[in-house]
């Protein structure tokens, strides 16, 4: 199908990523420009970005079009792409322009291929040592190999350029001049992979079926930890890439992609394209153009990889589907499990979502006959699942200010003794949730937000997890201002780290908590170390249920199993679950046996039972005929709304205004609570003020959010985000 193009001089739309209301109309330039192409456009006295798209708007005579004043040398957009990201906007409520700008985070999208300089690690020694050039020289040293832009060099090492130039002559820094956009190295996928077991064979052989019949579809591919689902997935990438087409594979974590592209690696001969927040510059304006020019085969990204420029996408997997990592957050408020769904049927491609622990909406789709689902049974090897037992914490003696279980340590010491690993698991970072001056009661909080300081111990400073502000531990009370009776109260992951220390005074121990790494490469050092023997015992948190591989490790010692229990989070019962096993897999992967042992104060809970049993059909089930019943996702749609502003009352006025003029909402049968203080009611100095809004799973809600919140103004110091399927409640 031949794109639509506009002859010079032609009226056409062009969307921008500036913060407008919509397409803007243009002239098309000389030689004429063609639908989706990637544009530079007049906005005022600048010059912006855009992309071309579609017939003109306004009925302006023509001649008082300003014209398009340049078309980018990249392939223009596609037809898929572009309905994706209108559909993603609809979906979301979000503004088009916001979604074109993720599609358009590359830097000099437009800029000639050529050379360019770029810095890297020298092999002389600086002839001055100061605090900057060390921090320049610290990060190329962790990041060796790596080539950066002068700009992005200096703000990653928080220094200014001078800095870095200062370090050209004596050679401590290398220049560089590197070609842009070099092609990735061919990926081979008629190389033979690892040998499959019988129902991995077979899962794969149904996926290269899928594949070759073509069309959109989407598959659940469920296993176990260690039965192999990676090997069976990479057998449909390896199909997807013999049709020539492209594929995606999206991680939940950063720190997984290095394991993950050595797998790539063995199987198809060649590292593929990777594209997370841990990519330079270079690499990232790389990959965009080679995705877009249909080079770069395949690509292994974090959920922003979805908005790349596929010209001819195939399969998109999503690894650890359950991951809540997969929900963005801030900015633009999407789901990226969800969004792979929207765009593979965009582009007739295939989704395959691949988890040990399924979403609850995952599992309801597969139910509601919309996903197929693959299971792989066995652990590969013929390994068991962990056994996994209940401590029952009334029932032991522990000291006060100390949370392992006789029982607990008796199993860790069984472990040292035959040289075998143990995981201490805690969800919690920090040294203690709270600080409290045991003079006069008061708890540390943070100045800006409505939350307590966690203190960090080996960082030696108070930390709000709201907004990230950092206070040294105060030495008197901030509110009595007594000296010496400062404590902390509860247990985080660094305390357990000294408790661990205490017991075991022999053992080696190490700490996994995502705050005491640098970069994704520290710990990615780290993690190896650990999986090479490097430690007797691993106190962590829920970073170690990633998916890592820890082979020695045959005991995990769940500190906590009722934590997620706690709060009304309606996926609470779920998350828990999830958790629970995900960190229980993680004993036990090689040849030896592995045990889990839940630390609980309420062993009859239906969830620490379900988890205990292993049922996991008849939990979901379970869990599933709860949400019916409240009408809750997946079986009903939920929208939050936050309001928030420096005000108080401004933030719950606008609630109010809202909620009295819910009607429209009425209408196609939803219903508002609220508004009520959100349950973190302060962030950074704003007043955040919730409602929330509850409808039938088939009302076409986004039409009614949108005429409904049309109905007010919006102050200027106000914000108001709408976050459509929301996974946070607070
Ligand atoms: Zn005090
Ligand atoms: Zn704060």
């Amino acid at each position: 199908m031949t794109p639509r193009r506009f002859a010079p001089g032609e009226p056409l739309a062009v969307l921008t990523t500036q913060p407008l209301d919509g397409a803007l109309d243009y002239r098309a330039p000389e030689g004429g420009v063609v639908l989706g192409a990637f544009v530079e456009v007049p906005l005022g006295p600048r010059k912006v970005m855009g992309v071309v798209w579609g017939e003109a708007e306004g009925d302006w005579p023509v001649e008082k079009l300003r014209p398009v004043l340049g078309v980018l040398d990249v392939p223009p957009m596609t037809p898929g792409m572009r309905a994706f990201l209108e559909r993603a906007a609809a979906y979301t409520l979000t503004p088009l322009v916001s979604m074109l700008r993720l599609a358009m985070r590359v830097p000099g999208p437009g800029e000639k291929p050529g050379k360019r300089r770029l810095y890297t690690l020298g092999d002389g020694e600086p002839d001055r040592v100061t605090d900057a050039r060390t921090k320049v020289l610290a990060l190329l040293e962790e990041r060796r190999g790596d080539l950066f832009a002068l700009s992005e060099l200096a703000d990653l090492a928080g220094v200014s350029t001078g800095v870095v130039k200062g370090l050209l002559p004596s050679g401590a820094v290398a220049e560089v001049e590197a070609p842009r956009d070099a092609p990735y190295p061919v990926l081979d996928p008629a190389r033979p992979g690892k040998p499959l077991a019988p129902d991995q064979q077979a899962a794969a052989d149904l996926l290269r079926d899928h594949l070759r019949t073509g069309g959109y579809g989407t598959t659940l591919l469920k296993g176990v930890t260690g039965s192999g689902k990676t090997e069976v997935y990479l057998e449909a990438v390896a199909e997807c890439l013999s049709e020539g087409r492209q594929a995606l594979v999206l991680l939940p974590e950063i720190a997984l992609t290095s394991e993950f592209l050595k797998r790539v690696e063995a199987r198809f001969g060649a590292t593929p394209a990777e594209w997370h927040s841990g990519v330079t510059q270079a690499e990232r304006r790389r990959c965009w153009r080679m995705v877009a020019e249909g080079q770069a085969k395949l690509v292994v990204g974090a959920r922003s990889s979805l908005f790349l420029p596929y010209p001819r996408l195939g399969l998109i997997v999503v690894d650890e589907e359950h991951d809540t990592s997969y929900k963005q957050e801030d900015g633009v408020l999407y789901s990226a499990r969800d969004m792979a769904v929207l765009r593979a049927a965009e582009e007739g491609a295939r989704v395959v979502l691949a988890s040990a622990t399924p979403s609850l909406e995952s599992w309801a789709n597969v139910e509601a006959g919309k996903y197929d689902r693959l299971d792989l049974t066995s652990r590969f090897g013929e390994r068991a699942m962990p056994v996994l037992r209940a401590i029952d914490m009334r029932a032991e003696t522990v000291p006060a200010g100390r949370w392992i279980s006789p029982t607990l340590r008796g199993a860790i010491a069984r472990r040292l003794e035959a040289g075998e690993q143990s995981l201490v698991f805690l969800n919690r970072r920090g040294y203690a949730p709270v600080t409290l001056c045991r003079a006069c009661g008061q708890q540390v909080a943070c100045h800006q937000c409505d939350a307590r300081m966690v203190e960090h111990r080996f960082l030696k400073r108070l930390m709000c997890h709201q907004c990230g502000e950092t206070r040294p531990m105060p030495e008197t009370c901030p509110s009595c201002g007594i000296e010496g009776k400062m404590a902390p109260v509860g247990p985080g992951v660094e305390r357990m780290a000294e408790e661990v220390a205490e017991l075991f005074p022999d053992a080696r121990a190490a700490v996994l908590s995502s705050d005491l790494f640098g970069s994704a490469r520290a710990l990615k050092a780290a993690v190896e170390e650990i999986a090479a023997g490097g430690a007797d015992i691993v106190i962590g948190t829920q970073l170690v249920a990633k998916g890592h591989n820890f082979p020695l490790l045959t005991l995990v010692g769940v500190i906590d199993a009722d934590l997620g229990l706690q709060g009304g989070d309606l996926r609470a019962a779920e998350r828990t679950f999830q958790l629970m096993r995900q960190v229980s897999g993680r004993a036990g992967r090689a040849d030896r046996p592995g045990e889990a042992l839940l630390q609980t104060y309420q062993p009859e809970h239906p969830v620490i039972r379900a988890i205990l049993s292993g049922d996991e059909e008849g939990f979901w089930a379970a869990e599933a005929a709860e949400r019916r019943a409240a009408g809750v996702p997946p079986y009903g749609r939920m929208a939050g709304i936050v309001i928030s502003d420096p005000e108080a009352s401004v933030a719950f006025d606008l609630g109010n205004a809202l909620a009295r003029r819910a009607q429209v909402l009425e209408e196609v049968g939803a219903e508002v609570w609220g508004p009520a203080p959100a349950p973190i009611a302060r962030i950074r100095g704003r007043h955040r003020v919730r409602l929330l809004v509850k409808a039938p799973r088939q009302a076409p809600i986004q039409g009614a959010l949108a005429r409904w919140i049309g109905q007010v103004d919006v102050p200027r110091s106000t914000r108001l985000s709408v976050d459509i399927d929301p996974q946070s409640f607070l």
